[in-house]
């Protein structure tokens, strides 16, 4: 439940009275996740708790911590697999945000039409800058808008996530595995840059010919180029921004890898302890 006082322009001490028994009595007893908004300045007595988040707001994003926004987006990933999602009122949201934007994380994900940040996360308009390129890889453009996101508008957590079956990394594995070019099999002209960035990430002594895969191989395969396309991707973040790598050394950033999993809908979050230079050395993960 959300109490929101933003636009009040007064409320009576009786009901501020019932107002502050639910927040910390009726609401505990009957397990109700209650967020309170915009009552601190005008109703002292009562204090604004943000339970969930209704939209990111300047005052949302400044009181967040990089570990609490991690939260937010594990809570919303758990809503949209048990089908949980927020009800929210769209129309109010554009309005709300139309005066400015705050978003809490940049989420730099892949075009597939099954892994929309905001959907699987249960986020909604304001809530987070979207960065989408085929196989989710560093490239500068993509990393001037992450710049952006974090050092000028205050994000603060970069989320580089990819995703089970992913298109782009079946064809890197496929392509590389049958020495062709992007251009030779698929006659686009400009997939070669892309590809070849997330070919950093297999292991070419380990392709096999399409026929020696046995069921079910090839895909585990691809799925694992994914998770290592991720972390080479965070490490890119790090090694190609110093702008990006101080705000992380500061603390203000935290820079978490997910893969999703298009057939449970669920994200699992790590993060790298220490940092190796070889695209295919598998740093030490630890789920988070
Ligand atoms: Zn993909």
């Amino acid at each position: 439940m959300l109490l929101d006082a933003r636009s009040t322009d007064y409320i009576d001490a009786d009901i501020l009275g019932l107002i502050h028994d639910f927040q910390h009595k009726t609401a505990k007893a009957r397990g109700i996740k209650l967020s309170m908004a915009g009552f601190k300045d005008k109703y002292p007595q009562i204090k604004d708790r943000i339970q969930f988040l209704d939209y990111s707001t300047r005052a949302v994003q400044s009181s967040l911590t990089p570990e609490r926004v991690l939260e937010i987006f594990k809570e919303g990933n758990e809503r949209f697999r048990e089908g949980r999602h927020l009800t929210r009122d769209i129309g109010r949201l554009v309005d709300a945000t139309s005066a400015g934007q705050f978003p809490m994380a940049v989420v730099l994900s892949c075009i597939d039409s099954r892994t929309p940040a905001e959907l699987v996360f249960d986020l909604s308009l304001g809530d987070i800058f979207s960065a989408r390129i085929a196989g989710n890889v560093a490239s500068h453009k993509v990393l001037g808008s992450i710049e952006y996101s974090c050092a000028v508008a205050g994000a603060k957590m970069i989320l580089v996530m990819g995703h089970t079956s992913c298109g782009a990394v079946n064809a890197a594995v496929d392509l590389i595995c049958s020495n062709q070019t992007a251009a030779e099999a698929t006659g686009c002209v400009n997939l070669d840059s892309l590809v070849i960035e997330i070919q950093q990430s297999v292991d070419l002594s380990t392709c096999k010919s399409d026929s020696a895969w046995l069921p079910g191989e090839k895909a585990a395969y691809a799925n694992e180029v994914s998770r290592r396309n991720v972390l080479c991707t965070m490490r890119m973040i790090t090694e190609r921004s110093s702008t990006l790598e101080g705000l992380v050394q500061e603390g203000k950033l935290m820079l978490v890898g997910a893969l999703y999993d298009i057939q449970t809908g669920m994200v699992s979050f790590f993060q790298t302890q220490g940092s190796s230079k070889s695209p295919l050395a598998i740093p030490t993960v630890e789920a988070v």
